[in-house]
């Protein structure tokens, strides 16, 4: 037995590859940190832009933090990490991607050079942990209140989250239209964005933009000889087919003389006549149907006046449905008149030179559309991002309640008095928390670097103006000072800040306190490091 035990204990298959301790450590920072260094360059209104292309050769234009990491494909698991904050970041909040991504890149850096002075990661871990919960605290204390009664504080938190965006012309236009979608549909504080439908047409401007009051469908009726528009519109929403069902491919049908095809296909016309019947007795004058409409039911409708349109998605249906009221039918043989919705109009209008409907003056007044226009179908959909973002932060504001000044404001503020903490703290834990106090600079640093701006001058001044009372003061990135953030306008929800700092400190702490890689044979150490350097280099396109 004593024998047995001098074997050496084999638990890993030959192929794998194991980093330990410092090396592990550092390379999953280095990964970590290019990931943040990549997007650093697009924070603040001044950011400059990426240009991606995804896998299929699509090319995407985009400032947008989460976009720029999903759409890079990174593999390295550290580095994957990092893409995970500022997916939570936008799922949680909605803005403030990019803000995550570049803090949790600087913490690590920090922490590397406490490890370098031989500080235990374990001491790092607990001085950040402390750290960002005292952050939260700070941030509570510097926030101010907002509620559907301040709109035009809305309307500076909109216009904030969108600022640094390829939208900046239409910047305003968008950001007001955001608020007004939000106010419409919040009740009690509590907007559920996924009420406000968007739509995008390329052509015309972003000034173009408007938002509907109901539901708007890049679609058109199926047969020109409806009518293009009907008042106090009676709708049916139907998700079958109004077309006769092909036979099963094993059906067989036996026609042995003319007259039985005659009788078949009368049978055929037959049926559909009679849905048509069903509709017209119930008096809908507006049919959605989610699946096709064929020939003679086009030709049929038509003449009974009836306005229809085929294949409308999943998702519109379901829109139509709780703007209108009708129940969604799945056999028409069950349609009633109790199954309709209704809305002041629908109509057909020709957007950029191709029609869509818009079904507007629903039962439901929260039904409301914001349709995007645009030169080109780059910038609609650099529009629809940003406006997205802004009804998510505008929910934030409005159900946390706090926002706090922007433009680096919140992060000098909270630096200055997690220093503060730390010199009260001695010890290991000291160096801890001030390294997690310094890190914040790297916000305000960032927003003066990419306006090409000199960023060491602004933070001490800023700075200086914090410590004698005046806590709003941040970048003014146009005019190279620093300013009253409130004054300025540049307000966000305190949410979105606490997110940050929350996620980016959970990331580092979770890479910190790795010590030891072990990786299928795939990814070898060498590959690892290979990686990294490939994304190095993808920070300077
Ligand atoms: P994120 O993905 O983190 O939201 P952004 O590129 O949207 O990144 O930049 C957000 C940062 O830009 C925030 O710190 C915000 O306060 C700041 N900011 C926005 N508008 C202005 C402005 N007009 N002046 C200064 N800073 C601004
Ligand atoms: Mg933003």
């Amino acid at each position: 037995m004593a024998e047995n035990l001098r074997q050496p204990m084999i638990v890993l298959p030959e192929s794998a590859q194991r980093i330990l301790g410092r090396d592990a450590q550092r390379l999953n920072m280095m990964a970590a940190k290019a990931v943040s260094e990549i997007i650093r360059t697009t924070l603040g209104p001044k950011g400059m832009d990426k240009m991606l292309v995804d896998s299929l050769g699509d090319v995407i234009i985009t400032n947008d933090g989460v976009t720029i990491l999903e759409t890079m494909d990174i593999e390295h698991p550290a580095a994957k990490m990092i893409v995970e904050v500022a997916k939570a970041q936008e799922d949680e909040v909605g803005d403030g991607t990019t803000t995550a991504t570049v803090l949790a890149g600087e913490l690590l850096k920090r922490a590397e050079d406490l490890l370098d002075q031989d500080i235990h990661p374990v001491v790092i871990v607990q001085g950040y942990k402390l750290a960002a919960e005292e952050a939260m605290k700070i941030i509570d204390r510097v926030s101010s209140p907002v509620s559907v009664e301040d709109k035009r504080l809305l309307f500076k938190i909109s216009k904030t989250s969108m600022n640094g965006r390829g939208t900046e012309s239409g910047i305003e236009h968008l950001a007001s239209i955001g608020v007004n979608a939000v106010l419409k549909v919040v009740n009690k504080n509590k907007a559920d964005v996924e009420d406000i439908k968007i739509e995008k047409k390329a052509g015309g401007s972003l000034e173009d933009s408007a938002l509907i009051d109901g539901i708007v469908l890049d679609k058109e009726r199926v047969h020109t000889g409806m009518p293009s528009s009907i008042n106090d519109a009676r709708i049916a929403l139907l998700n079958v087919a109004l077309e006769v069902k092909e036979p099963e491919t094993d059906a067989q049908i036996q026609i042995t003389s003319p007259d039985q095809i005659e009788a078949f296909l009368n049978k055929e016309e037959e049926m559909i006549k009679r849905m048509v019947t069903k509709i017209k007795n119930v008096e809908a004058t507006v049919l959605f149907c989610q699946k096709g409409i064929d020939d003679l039911a086009q030709h049929l409708l038509a003449k009974e006046g009836v306005l229809a349109i085929r294949r409308v998605k999943k998702s519109d249906m379901t829109a139509l449905s709780r703007a209108t009221g009708a129940s969604i039918v799945t056999d028409i043989r069950d349609l009633k008149e109790t199954d309709l919705g209704f809305a002041k109009i629908v109509e057909e209008k020709k957007i950029a030179g191709e029609s869509m409907t818009f079904v507007e003056g629903c039962s439901d007044p929260k039904a409301v559309t914001i349709l995007i226009r645009g030169g080109t179908a780059h910038v609609t959909e650099e529009a629809e991002r940003s406006l997205k973002d802004a009804l998510k932060v505008l929910a934030t504001a409005l159900s946390d309640g706090k926002v706090v000044p922007g433009g680096g404001a919140t992060e000098i503020e909270v630096g200055i008095q997690l220093g503060k903490i730390a010199s009260k703290m001695g010890g290991r834990a000291q160096l801890a928390i001030e390294a997690f106090a310094k890190s914040m600079d790297i916000i305000p640093r960032s927003l003066a670097d990419n306006a090409g701006l000199n960023a060491i001058d602004l933070l001490v001044k800023a700075k200086s103006e914090h410590e004698s009372g005046k806590h709003n003061q941040g970048i003014e990135v146009f005019s190279s000072t620093t300013k009253d953030m409130f004054e300025l306008g540049v307000i966000e929800p305190a949410m979105v800040k606490k997110q940050a700092i929350k996620s980016a400190s959970e990331a580092a702490m979770m890479i910190l306190k790795i010590d030891d890689v072990i990786a299928a044979s795939k990814i070898s150490k060498g590959d690892m490091a290979a990686g990294m350097e490939g994304m190095g280099g993808m920070g300077g396109f």
